[in-house]
């Protein structure tokens, strides 16, 4: 770019120096036309006046070599000439400025001389006794005025076009500072003054640059408690292992120790399970093939699924509403559902209930779950989505949750065009609302 805006101003830097060159030549070259016919007429009215006329033919009385004098006869014969043997001359009628003052009084014509670079100029004007006086000059022609003058022409076309050069580049500079200015600090990229036509560039980098440092943050706190996650339980285990493996531990202790290991493998193997599921999710990009699915259906055998979970919780689990059709990806609906009633299970109160619903809203579909559980204070209520989030962390832990469910769900609803909703109040418990559009 900057090359190219660079190259543009030298262009029209060195077409606007010529065309004044070529310009301001012919304005002078014009004037001086006019000039020399102007100093022409003068003299010819100076030699008539001066009364000089009746003494033509006296050999030398204008004897300019720079004037040439000519008196011509009515019948274009020659009188008299300052310069040449008039015998040896030619009839003059027809030559346009004798023609022309005959004609009109007055007549003028430029010839090229003999010399070369060098053009004559002829001025004829009517007298009272019908004669015509002609007044020639010879002068420098166009081209030769040009070409004298071309040493200093060629030195002020280099000085301009040199300051032309530096300018184009300065101006350059200029022009483009901000631009890169701003690639090299996108961080402060609204502190640089831009032009107005550059800010929806400018919005538009500094959102995506925002979401580029947005994401790599997210990604490495995700690795960060990934890590953390996995460490915790895989050292219990050790530890349990290793009394076991010292022998120090009783009969009684060894089946509490192996308990022990079970629970945090379990652990484990479900946090690498979502940890696989979110990279999924993550990985796969759009190209999902929905098809029809019954919701209702669907939250029938996920309720079924969960019974034995929920009784054992104390917690009675039931599915509301009537069947509605949703385009989606089944497993994907079933992990939502799972999550949504596992989570209304273990944050439930004993004697709790969890009802889940799945109702048509015109062309939309509700999926509705409500527990009269421990609720989730305000404050949580929008972090909860977010990986490895739990409110009560040890309450959580202790119930074996990895805070990655919801992180789950939502990714889930996004990629299924639904929203979701959290409603709760801590104390008497929390409504989840997913509508499909
Ligand atoms: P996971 O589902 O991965 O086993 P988790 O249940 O802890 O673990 P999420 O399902 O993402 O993780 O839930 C995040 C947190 O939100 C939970 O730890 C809990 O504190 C809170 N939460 C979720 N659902 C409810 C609910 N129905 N009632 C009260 N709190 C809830
Ligand atoms: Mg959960």
């Amino acid at each position: 770019m900057k090359k190219k805006i660079n190259m543009q101003l030298v262009v029209i830097a060195v077409l606007s120096i010529l065309a004044t060159l070529v310009l301001t030549g012919a304005a002078f070259y014009k004037l001086f036309y006019k000039q020399v016919f102007e100093d022409l007429k003068v003299y010819s009215v100076i030699l008539e006046k001066e009364a000089l006329l009746g003494d033509w033919e006296k050999e030398g009385s204008v004897s300019d070599d720079v004037l040439r004098i000519t008196l011509i006869g009515q019948e274009g014969n020659v009188i008299y000439d300052n310069t040449a043997e008039i015998a040896t001359m030619e009839n003059h009628k027809e030559r346009t400025e004798i023609a022309r003052a005959m004609e009109k009084g007055e007549g003028k014509a430029v010839r090229e001389s003999a010399t070369l670079g060098k053009s004559t100029f002829y001025y004829a004007r009517l007298l009272e006794d019908g004669n015509v006086l002609r007044v020639a000059k010879e002068a420098k022609s166009l081209w030769s005025v040009f070409g004298n003058a071309v040493p200093l022409i060629s030195l002020i076309v280099a000085t301009l076009l040199i300051s032309c050069l530096i300018m184009a580049h300065l101006l350059t500079e200029s022009l483009i500072a901000p631009v890169e200015q701003m690639a090299k600090n996108l961080d402060a990229i609204d502190e640089i003054e831009t032009y107005e036509e550059l800010q929806p560039f400018v919005a538009m980098i500094k959102k995506q640059h925002e979401d580029i440092v947005k994401s790599v943050k997210v990604r490495q706190e995700f690795t960060a408690n990934v890590t953390h996650e996995l460490k915790t339980p895989l050292t219990s285990i050790s530890g349990y292992a290793e009394l076991i493996e010292t022998g120090m531990a009783s009969d009684a202790d060894v089946v509490k120790f192996a308990k022990g290991i079970h629970k945090n493998s379990n652990r484990l193997l479900s946090l690498i399970n979502d940890i696989i599921r979110l990279s999924e999710l993550d990985s796969s990009s759009g190209e999902l093939v929905f098809e029809k699915i019954n919701l209702y259906t669907l939250a029938q055998t996920c309720v079924d699924m969960l019974q034995f979970n929920a009784d054992k919780h104390n917690v009675s689990l039931h599915l509301m509403g009537q069947e509605s059709y949703v385009s989606g990806d089944k497993q994907m609906l079933e992990e939502v559902l799972y999550n949504l009633c596992e989570n209304a299970i273990r944050y439930n109160n004993e004697n709790g209930s969890v009802i889940v619903t799945v109702l048509p809203e015109g062309e939309k579909t509700l999926l509705i779950v409500e527990d009269t559980g421990i609720g989730i204070p305000k404050e949580s209520q929008e972090r909860v989505f977010e990986r490895f989030y739990r409110v009560d962390k040890s309450r959580s832990k202790s119930t074996g949750g990895t805070g990655l469910g919801l992180a789950i769900v939502k990714h889930i609803t996004i990629k299924h065009g639904a929203e979701i909703q959290v409603e709760s109040e801590v104390g008497k418990g929390t409504k989840i609302t997913v509508t499909f559009n």
